[in-house]
Formats: structure tokens, sequence, C-alpha cells
């Protein structure tokens, strides 16, 4: 089969590897049919992170089951699925308390298209292994575009989780989504929305995702003097000043949600933070048990993640289309199954 490898410094081309197999009972075969790039994929190709080449790119999709084994109950072939980003087993102490990020039972930062934690595939691949099907996958119902869901296994339940979670216990919360990154930014202000944010202002200096925010019901800031006037903050940046803004602008009692990937060690305003009695949330979100939420969430038309991702193509355009700066890009591959 092929799978889409980052073989080099930005050098990214299909490669003919063998197809996986059942790794054991509990494991699915399943064939990825709509795959989004992450925001994190561009860099990852570029080689401006600590994760080296060689290795599988993808970890964003809507695939088809194709096999499972014996002891899988949730799944069948020609099922459609969201397969989630993070390898988790489900049953461990850290996956029941729903830390998939932190499951005890594979190595640590196992997952699809990075090689952090072993290399466990790319979901792009035209076949995928998923070792723990029942506890991973996520079915669809019928009806739903999979074109719309296919960012579900990252960064569009992410950016829900990010914005969704501290308005849940903030009374007509004030949002200010900090933008930066080609999707999640855009994400965050469509889900604060669908939260219930009493308003959400957004702050970028690119036009083009300022357009894209604004459609998503986000009031454009300026960004003159921003200091503590929101409850909430969505840092969805990899500048650290924008960050430290997004921090400054927190009103006491809020909350900040980075999450944009920065390497290096940003600047964070601690005291003025302690004085307020704010926080701020970080770390790759545990996306298994929210999936369920954001399909209901694209379902009913709360969000729109097809407005982040206009390029859609075919396997053979990929290697050109995922390196296109801005905008997120979906590729897409025929159902075998029907
Ligand atoms: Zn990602
Ligand atoms: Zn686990």
């Amino acid at each position: 089969m092929k799978e889409l490898m980052v073989q080099g410094t930005g050098q990214l081309a299909w490669v003919e590897v063998p197809t996986p197999r059942l790794a054991s009972a509990r494991s699915a075969l399943v064939r990825p049919i709509a795959s989004a790039s992450c925001d994190l994929d561009r860099r990852l190709i570029a080689g401006v992170t600590p994760f080296k080449p060689p290795f599988a790119l993808g970890h964003e999709c809507v695939a088809e089951v194709l096999e499972v084994g014996a002891e899988v109950t949730t799944v069948r072939r020609g099922d459609l699925v969201s397969v989630p980003w993070k390898i988790a087993c489900g049953e461990c102490r850290q996956c029941l308390a729903g830390r998939a990020t932190a499951c005890t039972a594979v190595p640590r930062h196992a997952a699809y298209g990075v090689p952090a934690g072993g290399h466990w595939g790319g979901l792009f691949a035209e076949v995928v292994m998923v070792p723990f099907a029942d506890a991973m996958l996520v079915p669809l119902p019928p009806g739903l575009n999979p074109l719309a869901v296919a960012s579900a296994s990252d960064n569009l339940t992410d950016a829900w989780v990010a914005a969704s979670q501290p308005i849940a216990t903030r009374e007509d919360a004030r949002v200010l989504v900090v933008g930066g990154t080609e999707s999640l930014g855009v994400l965050a202000v469509q889900m604060a929305v669908a939260a219930g944010a009493a308003s959400v202002d957004y702050l970028d200096d690119n036009d083009f995702r300022r357009d894209l925010a604004q459609r998503s019901g986000a009031h454009i800031e300026p960004g003159a003097e921003l200091n503590e006037r929101y409850d909430v903050v969505v840092a969805a940046t990899r500048d650290p000043h924008a960050l430290h803004r997004g921090l400054l602008a927190l009103a006491p009692g809020g909350h900040c949600s980075c999450i944009g990937i920065l390497f290096e060690d940003p600047k964070i305003p601690l005291f003025g933070m302690y004085m307020r009695g704010v926080t701020l949330s970080v770390g790759a979100c545990n996306v298994r048990p929210h999936i369920p939420k954001v399909v209901e969430l694209v379902g009913s038309g709360q969000c729109d993640p097809l407005l982040v991702s206009p390029t859609i193509v075919n396997c053979e355009e990929a290697t050109e289309a995922l390196v296109q700066p801005l905008a997120k890009c979906i590729v897409v591959r025929e159902r075998m199954t029907g």
C-alpha cells in the first residue's frame, strides 16, 4: 500500500510500504477516505519541529472500517469512523480518567503521524491499523458529510474543548481568540459561539484568517487596549508575544487555553496572573471523549469546519497541496466497502 511519508526536510512523497495487518483481536484495519492536515503538519514537513524524519504523516481523518478483530464489538466492516490522533487503550487508569494522552499501555506520546512515541503510521495512508478499535474509533451517524468531520480527530475537537470548557463555568463569557495557526483560531471562534459565549473577539494580523473569523461570528479586535477585558482567552498562536498579550488580556478569574504549539519557552506574566487568579491550560487534547459532541455540533450546523478547509484534493495532488500556507487541506479517497 501507499503511505504519505516525510522523508527529509521539506520532502513529502507517497512511498510503497507493507500493508498493515490486525495486531490483535481488539484491533481494526481502516481506510482513510477524508484526511485533513493538522496545523502542525506543514511545520512537520518543513522540519522545524523536534520531530525528525523519516515518518508517516497525518493524524486527522474519517475512515471506513475494512476489517476488525474477533473481540471488537462497536464497529464492523463498512462503518464510517472518526479516528483519534492518539493511540490509547481505553482501559488503563489514565484512559479511564479521560487522559488518553497519558495512556500507560503504549509508549509515551504514541500517536499517528508524529514520530514521538514510535511509528504507528499516518492517517493519509491507504490502510491504517488501529490497535484498540472499541476504545478509539467513533462511528459516525448516517447522512453526515465525512469531509466536515475529518478534523474531529484533532484540531476541531481541540478547538471545542479549549473554548467550551472554560466558557461552561463562566456566565456571559467575554472571549478573545488569539489566532495565528492555519485553522485552530477560526475553529475556536466557531466553537466559542456554539458554546454560548456572550461575545467573541478575534486578534490576528492575517487578513485571510480575520475574514474567516468574522464569517464565523467574531468581532475583529483592532488590538489597541486588551488588558483584563476577557473571561476566556483561546491562544491559537505560535507567537510567544501574542500568547503574552492573551495572558495580559485575562480579567480576574479568567482562563487561557493555549492550543498553539510553542517549542520555545515563552515569557509568562505569572505575578499578574497570580494576582488576578487566572489559569492557563496547555497540552495535547484528549479528543476521544469529546468527538461525539463535536460530530453532533457539525451535524446540527452549529459549526462549519469546511470554512477553514477550502482545498479538497485527491491523493496525487496531496504532496503539493499540503505545503501550501494559510488554510487546511483535505485529501479524499474513494470508498471500497460501498
Ligand atoms: Zn495535530
Ligand atoms: Zn490507556
